[in-house]
């Protein structure tokens, strides 16, 4: 071989060497830059929803107790039902109570809200369908918001003042779109929505409970995603026998 044509392979690899190289080194980089880029993205998402929803929790605007006694609160109704059977039991023990209703679920049944109005509970509003803020963009959760306070609003004359956002989901923008209303969450949920979680239970863990500051979170529909259509029942004969030994000495109020 002629020292030229040596000096040719040698440059021919060394050329090709140096091209795998760039290659080798263009992918490194887009590897780092999608890794990148996922990070902010999760970061993002996470800062937007579960970050930001237990840094609010923590703060005063929203409510997680109350001063006054123990305040029952129901969600996710009303139920043609579970609903009527609860406020009767209400009735019967003279207690107030505070609803949480989905929009669509009072549209269904208006005069399920004129009653729980008329009777002199405290109507809330927890969003039109029930969807959580985690998955909403900002002007969705003001649509949510706003759809249900309307249907409330048309129903009862009266506008809700009150928001308890679905599974206590907030997320970033909830805050400066809920500057009209109180957000109230829980001291205490009960996972009554599953009728193993409560079928033995639920009335010993209402007593073991109660004490002054309570917000007790309850549901009258068994319809939400993840819940058993038919704990109602058993979370209204719980309730019953709860109330027949505790509503003369507790005082349970309404929230305002
Ligand atoms: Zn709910």
């Amino acid at each position: 071989m002629r020292c030229d044509e040596q000096k040719h392979l040698v440059d021919d690899g060394t050329h090709k060497a140096g091209h795998l190289l760039e290659i080798e080194i263009g992918r490194d980089t887009m590897k780092k830059a999608i890794l990148k880029g996922a990070l902010y993205v999760t970061g993002g998402l996470l800062s937007y929803s579960v970050i930001s929803t237990a840094i609010y929790k923590k703060m005063a605007f929203v409510q997680t107790d109350c001063d006054e006694g123990v305040a029952l609160t129901f969600d996710d109704g009303p139920h043609p039902i579970y609903t009527p059977q609860l406020l009767d039991l209400l009735k019967e023990f003279d207690i107030k109570a505070t609803f949480f209703v989905v929009g669509k679920n009072a549209q269904a049944y208006p005069t399920l809200i004129q009653r729980m109005y008329k009777e002199g509970h405290t109507i809330g509003v927890h969003h039109y369908q029930h969807t959580s803020n985690w998955l909403l963009l900002p002007f969705q959760v003001k649509k949510e918001i706003e759809q249900c306070a309307r249907v409330i609003e048309q129903i009862t004359g009266e506008r809700p003042t009150l928001y308890r956002p679905p599974w206590g989901h907030l997320n970033a923008f909830v805050p400066a779109l809920t500057k009209n209303y109180r957000i109230v969450l829980w001291t205490k949920h009960f996972s009554d929505w599953r009728i193993a979680h409560i079928e033995h239970s639920l009335e010993d863990k209402l007593v073991k409970a109660t004490k002054v500051g309570g917000i007790f979170l309850l549901h009258d529909n068994g319809q939400t995603i993840g819940a058993d259509e038919e704990a109602p029942k058993y979370m209204l004969r719980h309730l019953e026998g709860y109330l027949r030994k505790h509503a003369s000495t507790t005082k349970f109020v309404a929230l305002r």
